[in-house]
């Protein structure tokens, strides 16, 4: 088994100083694949004080000498793509062709946006000619906690170090303690690419230790979070007595929208987005509404294509989905199913229990319910599943309002030909990103949600703005 207990703070490879053995499962066969340190007070405390004694040094330094750290970065990272791959496979389940396909690229797609976007960013310009003499510079928010979560490790990772690196900030990153492999080769990567020391630093730990002491820490200004928005919660109280900024990206209950003037393959691309990443996935469109009269039909299709899913350990070769994290999560899933089956839903696709022929590792059946109504518990939580519930709607106001009734707002689609009712519905529907028909954001746009997916933005131009202060200063001499 592997065993990586160290931590990364000011340059190196640390023992713990108050270490705990915490053993990481490979979800598919349920057997401890590494073990690591969970680590304490003491741990925190010495990557904060790096972190803050490399920030004077790194926000000095000139933003073309930080992108090309970043470009070191990223020329380190695809070196080590396939470790990456092989490291989120094992231990948060991804089947390793999608492992290698998006898991391990998504981050040099992030760090490759992040320096085209730095290289055109106005880290200071004159507020307008009115105004020649003040100068307004965007500058380092300070030291960063930097707190991640397992279904899209890499993704979260390069999206917050990308951005926070090349706009001058130093940071602690604490990976999820579901995924902390893949988190400590990329803290190689970074050791690599021979950053200052203190820029970047590793601790491993808990949300109750590392996490909640990040979160509290009066050395830190700035905590950027991706996960539940119930952490989110406790992260935003936490970090209130200091008063430091806390960007959140948090969960989701997708709304896709199905017209009667949908094209043929928009059940199809709903139902395989769904159960991507074992539906394990914040944007994942988990509530798929449908006009009266194609409702039947999408029912049927939907049923169809979800039994087509297979289900598998995450080292075969294939395309077919991976085991969800972990025991609690397998757990949690089932009851949301039978509270499905209880609350009335009808069951058109999988069901609960896992999928025929695999009695071990947390394998759930790609299930699709028909009949939800919006007020059944399957309609409102995230289940971070491969479990889609399907509604039915009248009118386009209608879908509006059920599409926008619920806590979340962070990614809608629509599904119609009609170019006015997409110009309609990108205006109505609350969330931070609207997909129309299938078609994916462009390279360095933003991502992130409202209400309470949460408040930040990653991800190109608006991921470095989310890291930086704007300072105005005034009686500015020009050299
Ligand atoms: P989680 O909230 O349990 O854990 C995420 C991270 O927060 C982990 O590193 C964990 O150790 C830490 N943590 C937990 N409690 C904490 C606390 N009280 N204080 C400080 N840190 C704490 O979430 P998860 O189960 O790892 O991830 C799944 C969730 O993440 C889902 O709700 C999903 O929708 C969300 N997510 C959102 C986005 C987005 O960009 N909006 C992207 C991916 C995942």
């Amino acid at each position: 088994m592997l065993e990586k207990r160290q931590f990364y703070i000011d340059g190196a490879w640390v023992d713990p100083k108050e270490g705990r053995d915490h053993h990481v499962i490979d979800p598919s066969t349920e057997e401890p694949c590494a073990v690591i340190s969970l680590g304490g007070t003491a741990d925190t405390e010495a990557a904060v004080a790096a972190a803050k004694a490399a920030l004077p040094g790194w926000m000095a330094t000139p933003p073309e000498q930080r992108i090309a750290a970043l470009e070191r970065v990223l020329a380190e990272y695809e070196k080590r793509t396939e470790d990456l791959a092989q490291a989120m496979s094992t231990e948060m389940g991804a089947p390793i062709a999608m492992s290698r396909s998006s898991q391990a690229t998504a981050g040099s797609w992030h760090l490759a946006n992040f320096i085209k976007a730095a290289k055109s960013f106005e880290w200071e310009k004159p507020l307008g000619d009115h105004a020649p003499d003040t100068l307004i510079r965007h500058e380092a928010v300070g030291v960063c906690a930097l707190i991640t979560p397992w279904n899209w490790p890499m993704n979260q990772i390069t999206l917050k170090v990308g951005a926070a690196l090349v706009a001058g900030n130093t940071m602690v990153l604490k990976p999820s303690e579901e995924s902390p492999i893949d988190a400590m080769i990329f803290a190689e990567i970074m050791d690599a690419a021979g950053l200052p020391k203190g820029v970047f630093n590793l601790v491993n730990g808990d949300g109750a230790g590392v996490g909640s002491q990040l979160s509290a820490h009066k050395d830190v200004d700035m905590v950027s979070f991706t996960g539940s928005t119930r952490a989110g919660t406790a992260i935003s109280k936490a970090a209130a007595d200091t008063l430091k900024r806390v960007h959140l990206e948090l969960g989701g209950k997708g709304a896709n929208l199905i017209f009667v003037d949908a094209d043929d393959k928009a059940v199809k691309r709903g139902v395989l987005h769904m159960m991507n990443n074992t539906g394990q996935s914040c944007n994942a469109p988990s509530r798929m509404m449908v006009e009266a009269p194609r409702y039947d039909a999408v029912v049927e299709e939907a049923a169809t294509v979800a039994a087509g899913v297979t289900v598998g350990p995450a080292s075969d070769d294939g395309r077919h989905i991976g085991p969800v994290v972990n025991e609690s999560q397998w757990n949690k899933i089932q009851d949301l199913i039978q509270k499905g089956i209880d609350e009335g839903a009808r069951v058109v696709a999988g069901g609960v229990g896992r999928p025929e022929g695999l009695n071990k590792g947390f394998f759930v059946r790609p299930t699709v319910f028909a009949d939800v109504t919006p007020d059944m518990t399957i309609a409102r939580e995230e289940i971070f599943g491969p479990v889609l519930s399907i509604m039915k709607f009248d009118s386009e106001e209608q879908a509006v309002e059920m599409a926008n009734d619920t806590v979340y707002g962070l990614t809608n689609y629509v599904q119609s030909s009609d170019p006015e009712r997409l110009r309609r519905l990108s205006r109505q529907l609350r969330s931070g990103m609207v997909e129309m028909n299938g078609q994916s954001r462009g390279a360095g746009a933003p991502f992130g949600g409202m209400k309470q997916s949460g408040n930040g933005r990653e991800g190109g131009a608006w991921g470095i703005h989310d890291f930086v202060e704007v300072k105005a200063i005034s009686g500015w001499v020009a050299e």
